[in-house]
């Protein structure tokens, strides 16, 4: 009895397993066909300085699903990295937001995310000189952000592309600080201008004494290495106040602003241009 139970566990796993395979072989090719279509989009989401300035936009990936509805971005980024998807559809990214920022009539920056395929790519450099020089785009408004595991695997490698994407003239941030293993070692080997505070720290520092003192160490460190420090993901208006009055640099989260359509965001920008003309 115990035997025949146990077989048929075993199918139902299989089965299972089977139908995950098929749901993901699925969703590649639907990924794939979305990307030829040019069906992917992107939202802007804005970044605050301590009075209240937008200092940027992050561009962040949204594929609009004709029958899923709206996929975030954690459930198809895994997805491209693993089928090699990820380069054209990074480089799409790229070229859109670096395409749109170059129309805003501002001079704030935009923040674009690259994963660890992209980032091993020979020509990552090339590809980041040729957006800029086809958009127009002034290197200084463009800020690429990359995490840790980017850097793990190959770490003078890893150090030389920082190094000559600064050399282009745009900014490095190292993106969801905290959550990695080494991170401190690459804080002070890395010759990054910006250091992102992860969202998981963020949201426990006004209830969790432990967080605070390690996201207050992080400002105060970063700032003794010359870092800029960003936090991700305020939600209240408790955490706003903590983080300014200790000095964080930028804050970024849904408290302040959502990420948005691209009309959305040049509505905002157009609209902080029209208060500055009024002042
Ligand atoms: P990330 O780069 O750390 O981006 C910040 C994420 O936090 C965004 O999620 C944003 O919507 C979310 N967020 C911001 N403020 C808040 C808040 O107050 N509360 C909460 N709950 N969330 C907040 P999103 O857009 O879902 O993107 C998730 C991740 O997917 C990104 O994390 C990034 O790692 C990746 N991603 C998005 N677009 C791209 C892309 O074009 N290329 C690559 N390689 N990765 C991307
Ligand atoms: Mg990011
Ligand atoms: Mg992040
Ligand atoms: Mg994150």
């Amino acid at each position: 009895q115990a035997k025949i139970k146990g077989k048929g566990q075993v199918y139902e796993f299989q089965a299972g397993m089977e139908t995950a395979a098929r749901e993901r072989h699925d969703l590649e090719l639907d990924l794939r066909a979305a990307l030829g279509r040019n069906e992917l989009q992107i939202y802007y989401q804005p970044l605050f300085d301590v009075s209240g300035g937008i200092t940027g936009f992050e561009a962040l990936a949204r594929w609009p699903h004709p029958v899923r509805g709206m996929i975030p971005p954690d459930r198809f980024i895994p997805l491209a990295e693993e089928t090699g998807l990820i380069v054209p559809l990074g480089e799409w990214v790229l070229k859109t937001a670096c395409t749109v920022a170059a129309g805003w009539q501002s001079d704030i920056s935009i923040a674009v995310n690259l994963s660890p395929t992209q980032f091993q790519r020979v020509d990552l450099v090339n590809v980041v000189m040729k957006t800029l020089e086809e958009t127009g785009l002034e290197p200084a408004r463009l800020e690429l952000e990359v995490t840790e595991t980017l850097l793990m695997e190959d770490v003078p490698k890893a150090l030389a592309l920082v190094r000559d994407l600064r050399a282009l003239g745009v900014r490095v941030a190292l993106d969801d600080f905290g959550t990695g293993y080494s991170s401190l070692a690459y804080l002070h080997n890395f010759p990054f201008d910006k250091v992102k505070v992860d969202r998981s720290f963020i949201n426990k520092i006004t209830n969790d004494p432990n967080a605070w003192t390690i996201v207050e160490s992080i400002i105060v460190m970063s700032h003794k290495l010359k870092l800029r420090v960003t936090a991700e993901g305020i939600e209240t208006g408790a955490q706003l106040s903590m983080l300014t009055e200790h000095g964080c640099d930028e804050m970024q989260g849904f408290l302040l602003g959502r990420p948005m359509p691209e009309m959305q965001a040049s509505r905002l920008i157009a609209s902080l241009g029209d208060l500055r003309d009024a002042s």
